[in-house]
C-alpha cells in the first residue's frame, strides 16, 4: 500500500480544524535490510552526523565570537552552506536526511538557548551547551512524509521503500493508525527498526461509563480485575533474568575496551531487547483483550509503580516496567475509544476489606482476604474493588479525592513509557523528528 494512502481525507478535514491538535503516535516495526541498504543507511547516519557536529561547532565559535548566544535562522543556513562546502563528503547526504538533522540541531539550540534565558530569569534549570555526538549517541535518520511507502510484496512480506536508499523487508505486526507524518530508520544493538510517527485527526466518542472496572496489578498474577478475572502473568522474565545476568557477569569478566567485552556487551543488550520485545507484546495484547471486554473505564493503581522499576531483582524491574506500559498502553487504547483511565492511591487497598471498609493484617503469603464482617474474596480481586471504589467515590467526593487530583487519566506522567507510545502533541512536523529520535 502506498503511504499517501495514509494522508487520506483526513488530513482536508484538519486544515479547516484551527488549532486543532493531533494525537502524535508512533509506531515500531523491525527493518531487515540487505547488506546494501544497511551500509547505505549507515553511511547516511554517519553523515547526518558529522553535518550535527559541523553545525554545532559553527555556533560554538560564532558564540566565541560574538559573545552573544541568540543566532537568526539566516545565520544558521550560512552555517549549512560553510559546512557543505568545507567537508565535500556532506554533499553525499540525502536532501530530505540533510534537512532534518538541520533541524534537530536548531531544535537543540533553540532549547539551549531558551534553559539559558530561564536560567538568567531566576529558575534552576541546567543550561549546558549542545554536546557533540559520538557514534554511538548519534543512530537515526528521519524522513519526511512523502520520502517513502509501504508495498505489499506477497502474503506476509511488506516492503519498506525509502527514498535513494531503496526496498527493506518490514514486519507490520500492527497496523499503522492515524496520518503518517514522519519515517525515522533506527539502528539499535546492530539491528535496524522502522519508526512512524503519526497523527490521528478524529476525535473518539466518549463512551456513557456504564461498566467501570478496577485493575489490581500484582506480582502473582499479573493483574487482577474488580469482577474476578486475572490476567495471569508472562513466564519469560525469570526465563531472561538468568540469561541477562549471565551475560552481564561475563561482560563485567571481560577486559574494558576489548573486542570481546563490545561483543558480550551486544550480547547483553540483545538480551534486553528480546524481552523487551516480548514484554510489549504480551502487554498490547493483554491491553487489546481489556478494551475489547465491554468495560467503560478502568481505575488502576497509581504510585507504586515508580517504587518497583527501582527494585534490584532483575524480573521484578522487568514486571514494573510491563506494569508502566501497561498502563500507559491502556491509557491510550482507552483515549482512543473514548473510556477514561483513572488512578488512585492504592496504599492499603489490599488491607480494606471492599465490603465493609475495615483494614485486615495479611502477610505476602495470604492468597485469601477474609473479614470479620464475613466477606471472603480473592486476595487481588478485593484490592481490585476496593481500586475501583476509590475511583468512583473520588468522583463522588470522599476520601479518595485527593488522590484523583492529579491523576485524572494516568496518562500525564507517572509511567515513563508513556512518552513513547503517546504523546499529546503539536503542531508543526519539525517537532516529530526529535521525539521519534528519542525512541
Ligand atoms: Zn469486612
Amino acid at each position: 500500500m502506498e503511504m499517501a494512502a495514509y494522508n487520506d481525507k483526513k488530513d482536508n478535514n484538519m486544515k479547516g480544524a484551527v488549532g486543532y491538535v493531533g494525537i502524535t503516535k508512533a509506531y515500531r516495526y523491525r527493518l531487515y535490510p540487505d547488506a546494501k541498504r544497511q551500509s547505505e543507511v549507515d553511511g547516511q547516519v554517519e553523515l547526518a552526523r558529522l553535518l550535527y557536529n559541523k553545525l554545532l561547532e559553527k555556533a560554538r565559535d560564532e558564540y566565541r565570537k560574538t559573545k552573544s548566544l541568540a543566532i537568526k535562522p539566516s545565520t544558521f543556513n550560512r552555517f549549512l552552506r560553510e559546512a557543505k562546502a568545507e567537508n565535500k563528503e556532506l554533499s553525499g547526504l540525502y536532501s530530505q536526511v540533510q534537512r532534518e538533522a538541520y533541524f534537530r540541531l536548531i531544535k537543540a539550540y533553540q532549547n539551549f538557548f531558551r534553559r539559558v534565558r530561564e536560567r538568567r530569569a531566576g529558575k534552576r534549570v541546567k543550561a549546558g551547551f549542545p554536546r557533540f555526538r559520538a557514534k554511538d549517541r548519534y543512530n537515526s535518520i528521519t524522513y519526511p512524509q512523502f520520502g517513502f511507502s509501504v508495498d505489499r510484496e506477497r502474503k506476509d512480506v511488506n516492503m519498506l521503500r525509502v527514498s535513494r536508499i531503496g526496498g527493506m523487508r518490514i514486519e507490520l505486526h500492527r497496523p499503522i493508525v492515524g496520518n503518517v507524518k514522519t519515517l525515522t530508520i533506527k539502528r539499535e544493538a546492530g539491528q535496524y527498526y522502522a519508526i512512524f510517527s503519526t497523527v490521528n485527526g478524529t476525535e473518539p466518542q466518549k463512551v456513557r461509563d456504564a461498566n467501570p472496572v478496577g485493575i489490581d496489578m500484582g506480582l502473582e498474577t499479573f493483574a487482577a480485575l474488580s469482577d474476578g478475572r486475572k490476567i495471569t502473568k508472562p513466564d519469560f522474565a525469570r526465563k531472561a533474568e538468568r540469561r541477562i545476568a549471565k551475560w552481564q557477569r561475563i561482560t563485567a569478566r571481560r577486559q574494558k575496551g576489548s573486542h570481546r567485552r563490545d561483543k558480550a556487551k551486544r550480547q547483553l543488550e540483545r538480551k534486553w531487547q528480546q524481552v523487551n520485545n516480548r514484554a510489549k507484546d504480551f502487554v498490547f495484547k493483554a491491553v487489546d483483550d481489556l478494551i475489547g471486554s465491554g468495560y467503560t473505564s478502568f481505575a488502576v493503581e497509581g504510585l507504586h509503580i515508580q517504587n518497583m522499576l527501582q527494585n534490584h531483582r532483575l524480573a521484578r524491574s522487568i514486571q514494573g516496567a510491563s506494569w508502566g506500559r501497561f498502563i500507559s498502553t491502556l491509557s491510550c487504547k482507552a483515549e482512543e475509544a473514548g473510556m477514561t483511565v483513572t488512578a488512585v492511591d492504592a496504599r492499603n487497598t489490599s488491607q480494606e476489606c471492599s465490603r465493609c471498609g475495615r483494614l485486615n493484617t495479611l502477610s505476602l503469603s495470604d492468597r485469601t482476604f477474609s473479614c470479620a464482617c464475613g466477606y471472603v474474596a480473592d486476595r487481588d480481586v478485593n484490592a481490585a474493588i476496593n481500586i475501583l471504589n476509590r475511583a468512583t467515590a473520588g468522583q463522588a467526593g470522599s476520601h479518595a479525592r485527593g488522590d484523583l487530583a492529579s491523576t485524572h487519566s494516568a496518562r500525564d506522567g507517572q509511567a515513563g513509557s508513556l512518552k513513547r507510545e503517546h504523546t499529546p502533541q503539536v503542531t508543526s512536523t519539525n517537532v516529530n523528528v526529535e521525539e521519534a529520535h528519542s525512541l
